[in-house]
């Protein structure tokens, strides 16, 4: 008989997740991260009374109620929506694409004015099935709008070319015909007041945690601890890159202390241009409307993923997705082992994604 009934490496959202409904089904679980603090990508450390994000700016939304629902079991969220700018050749234009945008960009002031001109911009590609994010964004926005939003951003950010980008990605920001600046089309959505890490606190509570433990510092000693495993790390290294490794976007972040009450006005400021070195600045207070007298920016900066850098963000390219297919199917093999969270599964997803492939997982895992 093993110690654990579960081992669970990483103590992100899913693993957090995973280990709270395992708690409720009377299961005992060890969670180990090799970190010193819990909560992943997701963790938030309070500084001058401010809660940083300290891996990017992480905005809790879904549509999902069952998801909504029971992660307020464990957090008080505030009612942050969030509407980011963007900044763009010495301009700043409300984001997602909507009738601000619009207005900003050329003036129009209906939808029908708007319509007519981003129909204009996007007739060559009306007919074609994006097979990438160029195609995909020409499409939906048309020249001007990829041009000046998209276009250098994306490159700058993915350090890739669009044309090799799956055009799904940008899918994801929404593009409407009204005077809507917020960035999700999603029914629920705010910050949790007391910080993501004290949501993953909550999470956790009942099961032993260990940080700064490393499971590939000794996996064979780590495996016989428990029945089953739920792996949350990257799938490749936990199949010792057996088929190759799968690429990654890493991300460097620069938070800086500032002794002024308000930098930019907003939570969230994104510079597209090329030669702009960062991608986007956060300032942290303004996701939970903080009246702070000093405040804290993190300008994220994209880094090529490397031995030594964090994986953040899959790369679900063509080349990428068929080597994760070949781990996928190896791992569907493993009967005592469960693949979860952005890293385990490859795929580009967020939090309240993570939330509910937790909960179906446990559900089949533990309740049926
Ligand atoms: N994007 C862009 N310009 C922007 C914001 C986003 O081109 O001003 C593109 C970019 O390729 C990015 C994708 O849209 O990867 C999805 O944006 P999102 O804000 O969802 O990215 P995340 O917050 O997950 O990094």
């Amino acid at each position: 008989m093993a110690e654990y009934d579960y081992l669970i490496v990483g103590a992100g959202l899913f693993g957090a997740v995973f280990a709270q409904q395992a708690y409720e089904h009377g299961k005992k679980c060890l969670v180990i991260d090799r970190r010193h603090t819990i909560a992943g990508n997701i963790a938030c450390t309070k500084i001058d009374n401010i809660f940083v994000h300290e891996y990017g700016a992480h905005i809790f939304h879904t549509d999902n109620k069952q998801v909504w629902n029971y992660i307020n079991r464990f957090a008080c969220f505030n009612n942050f929506v969030n509407s980011p700018l963007a900044y763009a050749k010495g301009k700043l234009y409300n984001l997602p694409f909507n009738m601000h945008t619009f207005y900003q960009l050329w003036g129009t002031k209906t939808p029908q004015e708007a319509k007519a001109l981003i129909k204009q911009q996007c007739e060559e590609y009306s007919k074609i099935i994006p097979t990438n994010l160029k195609e995909q964004a020409l499409k939906i926005g048309g020249r001007d709008i990829y041009t000046l939003f998209i276009k250098e951003y994306t490159e700058k950010q993915w350090v890739r070319k669009a044309t090799d980008l799956p055009a799904f990605i940008i899918k994801r920001i929404p593009f409407r015909f009204v005077y809507n600046n917020n960035y999700f089309n999603d029914r629920y959505q705010g910050i949790p007041v007391e910080g993501y890490s004290y949501l993953v606190e909550k999470l956790l509570e009942g099961t032993e945690v260990k940080v700064n433990t490393d499971y590939f510092d000794n996996r064979v000693y780590f495996d016989k601890l428990a029945d089953k495993i739920v792996f949350t790390g990257c799938i490749d290294q936990f199949f010792n890159y057996e088929f190759g490794k799968l690429e990654y976007r890493s991300l460097r972040f620069k938070h800086v202390s500032l002794d002024i009450e308000d930098y930019q006005g907003n939570a969230v400021v994104n510079y597209n241009d090329a030669n702009v070195p960062y991608t986007r600045i956060i300032e942290h207070k303004h996701f939970v409307f903080g009246n702070q007298p000093s405040t804290i920016i993190t300008k994220e900066y994209p880094e090529i993923f490397t031995s030594k850098s964090e994986p953040y963000y899959p790369v679900n390219d063509n080349k990428n997705t068929i080597l994760y297919k070949k781990y996928r199917e190896k791992a569907d093999l493993q009967k005592n082992v469960i693949f979860g969270g952005r890293l385990g599964t490859y795929t580009y997803i967020d939090m309240d994604d993570i939330i509910e492939n937790a909960l179906k997982v446990t559900k089949k895992e533990l309740i049926l």
